[in-house]
């Protein structure tokens, strides 16, 4: 076992404190990351928070893991001590079931693993995230960092890239599509730089009119501020795709009504509170209103192979663990260029 230095939530009211986890020595097909970087994803406000109910506690947050491998089971063959790697949104899943086998293991029927804040199949150990300075995990759970993409901003790819990714993937978003992104935090700035990196002509739907310039600097065609009503009537069936991205209570029904006919709105966002849908506002124009959930393995892999080539990779606030709490304060105000990435060693030094 190595005792391993971590920042945990006690209970949903507790900011975030130093805590003390022990990681296994890893078994035959497992490895040992020391961690050098963690992104602040909402889910982890969310769920520290316990805002979707069920949270377990002590909570150790964190799953857009970057390290180096410390050591290797016996069966581990494709990686070696030093490689720089990446842990998800989860680190297990039964293997078995049709989406499983099919490399959709977030879909799992008998439910992914958690990277935290879930139990480990077999053990029923609690799992404990990113925001720590050591994680054992199985190999078949493991991405690759591509070597041109600098570690600490290959960090926020394992959720907010591959979330966005994904569903630009599956919905077949090509060259020429009118894509919207709606809400420029950690997942809306993925989904604008990877939809103009697959052709789409992007439009920012944001509440923050002073991420203009900066919506722009990012690659997007336009932007538009949602605070402005008449924004909902000069776009009216603007967009082939939306991505919601949309972490607080919001109208889904305002954005519906900016679809082309036989648009598509993806949900990515999971506010507190449902919302109510207007049959009207997808039957009108044959509109479908969709959800996504991060992506697999092998989808990971592409995504992050297609950053590398792309030049792609997030735009980041590096900070110490200490900032922690005042980070998820500023995320909650929209406060951020776009993903908090937490510097590990700071979680070294502080233990
Ligand atoms: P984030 O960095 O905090 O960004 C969220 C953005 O939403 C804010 O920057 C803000 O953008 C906008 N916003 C917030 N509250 C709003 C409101 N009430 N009305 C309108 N806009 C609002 O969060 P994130 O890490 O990108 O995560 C976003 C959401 O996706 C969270 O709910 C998270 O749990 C969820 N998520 C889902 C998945 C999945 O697999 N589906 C994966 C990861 C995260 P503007 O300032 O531009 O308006
Ligand atoms: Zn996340
Ligand atoms: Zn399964």
């Amino acid at each position: 076992m190595h005792k391993t230095a971590a920042y945990a939530a006690v209970d949903a009211r507790t900011p975030l404190a130093p805590f003390s986890i022990e990681r296994r020595e890893p078994g035959p097909n497992e490895v040992l990351i020391d961690i050098l970087y963690c992104g602040v994803c909402h889910s982890d406000i969310h769920q520290a928070r316990d805002e979707w109910g069920g949270s377990a506690f002590p909570m150790v947050p964190g799953h857009e893991i970057v390290g180096r491998v410390a050591r290797l089971g016996a069966n581990v063959k494709s990686f070696q001590v030093g490689d720089a790697v990446g842990v998800g949104c989860f680190v297990d899943s039964c293997r078995e079931c049709p989406q499983c086998r099919a490399g959709e293991e977030q879909y799992c029927d008998q439910g992914m693993t958690g990277t935290y804040n879930s139990r480990e199949r077999g053990t029923g150990a609690p799992t404990y995230g990113g925001y720590s300075t050591r994680i054992t995990v199985d190999q078949d759970y493991v991405l690759r960092i591509p070597e041109s993409i600098p570690l600490d901003r290959a960090a926020p790819l394992l959720c907010a890239g591959i979330t966005t990714y994904s569903p630009l993937k599956h919905y077949g978003v090509k060259a020429g599509d009118e894509v919207a992104v709606v809400g420029l935090g950690g997942l809306g700035h993925m989904a604008v730089k990877i939809a103009v990196a697959m052709g789409a002509r992007v439009t920012v739907l944001s509440t923050s009119e002073s991420k203009r310039e900066a919506a722009l600097a990012l690659g997007a065609q336009a932007f538009a501020a949602t605070r402005d009503k008449a924004t909902f009537k000069t776009l009216s069936r603007s967009f082939d795709f939306i991505i919601d991205s949309v972490s607080g209570d919001h109208d889904y029904n305002a954005y519906l009504g900016l679809l082309k006919f036989d648009g598509t709105m993806v949900l990515l966002g999971i506010p507190e509170t449902p919302s109510t849908v207007a049959a009207g506002a997808l039957i009108m124009q044959r509109r479908k209103l969709g959800g996504s959930l991060i992506g697999g393995i092998r989808e990971t892999q592409e995504m992050l192979d297609f950053c590398a080539e792309h030049g792609v990779a997030s735009d980041i606030e590096l900070i110490d663990i200490a900032q922690i709490n005042e980070a998820y304060e500023r995320m909650i105000k929209g406060d951020v260029r776009y993903r908090f990435v937490i510097d590990i060693a700071s979680l070294g030094k502080a233990a």
